[in-house]
């Protein structure tokens, strides 16, 4: 294979952007990792540090309502997950994805990422298949709340003052606030050996999808990682963008090895031109 310079992959990759009419973006950890957020299943990550089943997986409130003590890695792990959310923002490739949607082109996001970066980037239309760390579910009714961040923070920074004061009365309190029934709610994001939610809507989103863009995702992760599969097969153009690689190589059209905050503005750009080529 001959090697091709990254700026003509990127004109290729705009090129195939500028002719979709339903492109679909399809992301996962890498593209919160450029924003701060140590991926949770890795090495390294939250959830390999901190040992799920201790914790009761994504089910961090409830599964302090069980046991009468609350074990210090219940704390610590509560405490680091609001750090780190409070210190993460939207990089350029969120915002180069929100500007997609506004020029049109972009139809909707489908993300493994639960940490509601995309729609402080700007995109409306997110299938979250992992659910999302700002949105809460209520045990009694299903009733979901989506938080803003300074609700999520002041809830996320009570909850640890009150798991380090072993107080579960006060626990099962603050987080009793469903707006419908008042009930306990958890975290509305999907734990191990949970099913992700949304599938049959990003399968959809992948099968109706022209180009599907893939960003940072190693497709390690199943059921998500077949919505690639299942674009290809029904027609769509597919490019990836990876910064630790390309996983999708026998599927993509154009694969680029780089950082989607540093790849997609510069495709957004040639995007833009191609647009306004086309008017005149
Ligand atoms: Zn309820």
């Amino acid at each position: 294979m001959i090697a091709v310079k990254a700026e003509e992959l990127i004109a290729e990759a705009a090129s195939i952007i500028g002719k979709s009419r339903r492109l679909v973006a399809f992301s996962g950890a890498g593209v919160s990792e450029e924003s701060g957020i140590p991926t949770f299943r890795d090495p390294g990550g939250l959830w390999d540090r901190f040992d799920p089943l201790e914790l009761g997986g994504g089910d961090i409130f409830t599964s302090m309502f069980g046991g009468a003590a609350i074990p210090q890695a219940a704390v610590d792990f509560v405490a680091e997950m609001v750090a780190v959310l409070e210190r993460a923002h939207p990089n350029p490739g969120h915002y180069a994805l929100g500007e997609l949607e506004k020029m049109g082109i972009l139809r909707s996001v489908i993300t493994q990422n639960i940490d509601n970066l995309h729609r402080e980037g700007g995109n409306t239309r997110i299938i979250e298949v992992h659910g999302n760390l700002f949105r809460l579910v209520c045990m009694a009714c299903g009733s979901k709340l989506l938080l803003s961040r300074d609700e999520l923070f002041a809830l996320g920074r009570e909850l640890v003052e009150l798991m380090m004061k072993g107080d579960l009365q006060g626990i099962v309190k603050l987080v009793s606030r469903c707006p419908e029934c008042g009930g306990p709610c958890r975290l509305d994001v999907v734990g191990f050996g949970e099913p992700v939610q949304d599938m049959g809507l990003a399968m959809s989103e992948a099968r109706d999808a022209d180009v599907l863009l893939i960003l940072g995702t190693s497709g390690m992760v199943y059921p998500a990682a077949y919505i690639p599969e299942h674009a290809k097969k029904t027609g769509a153009k597919l490019v990836e963008i990876n910064a630790t690689g390309i996983y999708f190589s026998d599927l993509v059209d154009v694969g680029i090895v780089g950082k989607s905050g540093e790849v997609l503005p510069p495709i957004v750009e040639r995007v833009k031109d191609i647009k306004s080529y086309n008017i005149f």
